[in-house]
């Protein structure tokens, strides 16, 4: 055989000794639980959707035989932090696949973060369902959609019976299956609500049992600064009597590099008071974000695009918009620390410092530039994406190792986290660097990603278990994607199965979409229907 795992479709000969007829037999693969756990050698058996058998090895009969000599065998990876509308929601069925999580090994994604979760969960779980999905996903209703959908995009606080609206909408999204509420502070319009705004929303989702994930206020030194915006988000879920999960956790720019252990420290000591805090991160240096959200003010965009460009056409306010966006860039690193990555524009894979000498401006006026020119619609800016290296090695690695940190990939277009991450903190972190181990990798990508967000039979490879399973090749696991061709998909996973059905076979997609959106029951707190 010229490979180490092959797929056989014939029945495999020997006497059955499952109960069970099986449908799928892993066989003689090194066998991660998703535990903090060493590994066993033995076999995984899956019955329609579940996993009946994970063990010895034994000579079950099958329909499908996966020979997984040689390979890990994991539960299939759960990424904590998603953006992936441009795929499931495609009008496209092979983009709705997927492609950029399965060839990963992911099988599962949480999505509606940042605050961008509709509060129509139902509505959106019956499309997403009916259109075929390639992943599972797990909902969260946002703060951000949930206030444009009350007050727009303005910089103003709530009458009481907008806030009342804002708690009926994020009641909905609970009572209709959310996880929990997501926020996005850093972004307008959600930047515009106050620490108790947001206490008076998300207490609506506490008390249906939901979690608050945020992608926290200030992740570096804009506004309040990252250790009183991590202690905020502490609060709120404090307040609100529920579990606090930071999105992404790092520390962003020039000034903030070395200030891992006390970002720790203040989660520490809000665990050991007894709250549940945890976090996420990706194993990358540049955070994926906007030209506008990284370096413009957020009054400059008080009440949309329209107005924006007018602010930008009035010189004292654009002397103003300058001056705090020449500080924004030297918190960001600097000119070349700023690779535009949004596709099809000029700009394209160069630097911002690149830009400005081609077009003979200084680095902010490039960025003006940038933001004056209209997308398709004319609603907002055309082609502002940009990964922005801002982060350092040593507290990304001290992050890493805390153990209430998961793995997400904070997959958007335009970076190659979206199709990366997972390989690349294998490749990188566990194989060259050693910062952690293998089986330390597995369990924050499934089974302790899985306890932190309450996913129910998931996460764990264990009889009566969901059958989502990742077989990989421990050497030819490994990224393709990079900043400047960020759409290519990893290498090396020989099997996915998304809930017993093979949804990637030798790094192929094999066209079935069985992901599911994951609803959490109905809370006690609901109406009836
Ligand atoms: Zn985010």
């Amino acid at each position: 055989m010229t490979r180490l795992l092959s797929v056989l479709l014939a029945a495999v000969a020997g006497p059955a000794i499952a109960a069970t007829p099986v449908d799928v037999v892993i066989r003689g693969g090194t066998i991660y639980s998703g535990a903090d756990a060493a590994p066993i050698t033995g076999d995984v058996e899956i019955a329609g959707d579940r996993i009946v058998y994970v063990g010895p090895a034994r000579r079950t009969a099958a329909a499908r035989v996966i020979d997984a000599r040689g390979q890990i065998v994991a539960p299939g990876f759960i990424d904590a932090h998603t953006h992936p509308d441009s795929y499931i929601r495609s009008p496209d069925r092979t983009a709705r696949l997927n492609l950029p999580w399965l060839a990963q090994g992911v099988s599962t994604i949480v999505a509606g973060v940042d605050g961008g979760g509709t509060p129509d969960v139902a509505d959106d779980a019956r499309a997403l369902a009916a259109a075929g999905i390639g992943t599972n996903v797990v909902p969260f209703v946002g703060f951000g959609a949930v206030r444009a959908r009350v007050l727009g995009q303005d910089d103003r606080a709530p009458t009481p019976p907008e806030l009342a609206r804002e708690q009926a909408l994020v009641a909905k999204g609970m009572c209709e299956g959310a996880t929990g509420l997501s926020t996005g502070l850093f972004y307008a319009p959600q930047s515009f609500a106050t620490t108790d705004e947001v206490v008076a929303v998300a207490r609506e989702a506490g008390r249906r049992g939901g979690m608050y994930d945020t992608h926290q206020r200030d992740e570096s030194n804009y506004t309040i600064g990252l250790l009183a915006s991590t202690r905020e988000a502490i609060e709120i879920g404090r307040r609100a009597g529920m579990p606090v999960h930071v999105a992404h956790l790092k520390a962003l720019g020039v000034d903030l590099q070395g200030q891992a252990p006390q970002l720790i420290a203040t989660i520490a000591a809000a665990r050991a008071a007894g709250q549940d805090v945890t976090a996420d991160q990706y194993p990358w240096l540049a955070s994926g974000s906007s030209v506008d959200a990284a370096l413009l003010p957020r009054w400059a965009s008080d009440g949309g695009y329209a107005k924006l460009r007018a602010r930008l056409a009035d010189q004292p306010t654009l002397a103003r918009i300058r001056a705090e966006m020449t500080e924004n860039l030297r918190r960001r690193g600097g000119r070349e620390s700023i690779l535009l990555t949004s596709e099809g524009q000029p700009w394209t894979g160069r630097t911002l410092g690149q830009m400005a000498t081609a077009w003979k401006l200084s680095p902010v006026d490039a960025a003006i530039r940038i933001l004056r020119t209209p997308d398709a619609a004319g609603t907002g800016p055309a082609g502002v994406g940009i990964a922005s290296f801002n982060m350092a090695d040593r507290d990304v690695d001290l992050i890493m190792r805390q153990p209430w940190v998961v793995t997400s990939s904070d997959g958007s277009d335009g970076h190659p986290r979206q199709y990366a991450t997972f390989p690349r903190k294998y490749q990188t972190y566990v194989r060259a660097r050693k910062v952690i181990s293998m089986r330390d990798f597995i369990h924050r990508s499934t089974g302790l990603t899985a306890d932190l967000y309450r996913i129910a039979d998931r996460g764990y490879l264990k009889a009566g278990k969901y059958a989502d399973v990742v077989v990989f090749d421990p050497v030819a696991y490994a990224p393709r994607a990079d900043y400047v061709h960020p759409r290519v998909p990893s290498a090396g996973v020989r099997a996915l199965l998304v809930n017993g059905r093979v949804a990637l076979a030798d790094g192929k997609p094999t066209g079935v979409a069985v992901g599911r959106v994951l609803l959490r029951p109905k809370p006690a707190n609901c109406p009836a229907t």
